[in-house]
């Protein structure tokens, strides 16, 4: 042989992948017929190429890290729940000892399952973390609230716990929607999923506080407050979502939209207020029509200035192309 197998092997990645000279492809070639070592070697090549395998060792690499991560979080899981229920046992055993049966034990087991919620429960799970931490955390606070409410002997428990509902709906509603596994579901219809949670629990909670207080003094005013503001979130957001316009008209509508809901809210407000003397509810004046009537207007310019401009644009681009 002329030349050394060394010296055939480097050459090889270049033959395999045609880049190497003419001069040297014969060299090889002519190696290559009297020597079955390289050509087991050119062989090995062809089976697998070079890019395959730097994958293939990267996501081996990834693998393994992902692995050891997931073991330490659960690790540290673990001896975070042993360490939360030190002051459990301790707190049973006190309980226990004073001899008045289990009565603040609970809550304290309750707290303490709210803080597990936020901290032990992401580092134990694998998948859908963010939900599950959520909805456990959600479900710990409920408890704490209902064990609180039966300790005080107090029955205000659905006011609170509708009130904390929707103020948590409010926080995780859309990060909930947007993550796995809700977002598959949702797909395209996610912020009209977050606004049926808001006006859901909303309402869920005035009806709690509405039975708590008493219906007929409650009611009439907190509806006809709180209703024209959740319709006003609804119109602002149907048109920012759905209306396929541009920023200035969306800008304008929702102008418009706010300040005709605000008469119709002042104008429902005193209509309760009035029909319902007794709560000494006082309100002296509405908002005139005039200025009602001219956000209106300045929200209908804007918007139709937007429109026009939009129509412009879009007509001169239509030319440019
Ligand atoms: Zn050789």
């Amino acid at each position: 042989m002329k030349y050394s197998c060394d010296l055939i092997s480097d050459l090889l990645p270049l033959y395999k992948d045609e880049i190497c000279s003419e001069a040297s492809r014969k060299i090889v070639e002519e190696h290559l017929a009297e020597c079955p070592d390289c050509k087991k070697i050119l062989n090995s090549l062809n089976d697998v190429t070079i890019d395959e395998k730097i994958v293939k060792e990267k996501e081996e690499v990834i693998g393994t890290q992902a692995k050891f991560f997931k073991r330490k979080s659960a690790l540290a899981g673990s001896i975070i729940g042993l360490i939360f229920s030190i002051p459990i046992l301790v707190c049973l055993i006190v309980n226990l000892a004073t001899g008045a049966g289990l009565t603040w034990f609970f809550i304290v087991l309750a707290g303490i399952l709210v803080a597990a919620s936020l901290i032990v429960v992401p580092l134990m799970l694998r998948e859908n973390r963010m939900f599950i931490t959520m909805a456990s955390f959600t479900a710990s606070v409920m408890l704490l609230l209902g064990i609180v409410c039966i300790y005080s002997r107090g029955d205000w428990f659905f006011v609170a716990a509708a009130s904390t509902l929707f103020g948590l709906t409010m926080c995780f509603a859309p990060f909930i929607a947007y993550r796995r596994p809700v977002n598959a579901y949702l797909k395209n219809k996610k912020g009209l999923a977050i606004m049926t949670a808001y006006t859901a629990t909303f309402v869920l909670m005035m009806l709690a506080i509405g039975l708590h207080v008493g219906m007929s003094e409650f009611f009439p005013l907190a509806f006809a407050i709180s209703m024209p503001l959740v319709g006003m979130c609804w119109a602002i957001f149907a048109i920012v979502r759905y209306l396929r316009m541009n920023a200035a008209v969306k800008t304008g509508l929702s102008i418009t939209s706010v300040g005709v809901l605000s008469g119709v809210l002042a104008q429902l407000v005193i209509n309760a207020a009035n029909a319902g003397r007794a709560t000494g509810v006082v309100v002296t004046s509405a908002p005139s029509l005039a200025l009602i009537l001219s956000i209106g207007g300045v929200g209908l310019l804007i918007a139709g200035i937007g429109f026009l401009v939009g129509k412009n644009k879009g007509g001169k681009n239509n030319e440019n192309k």
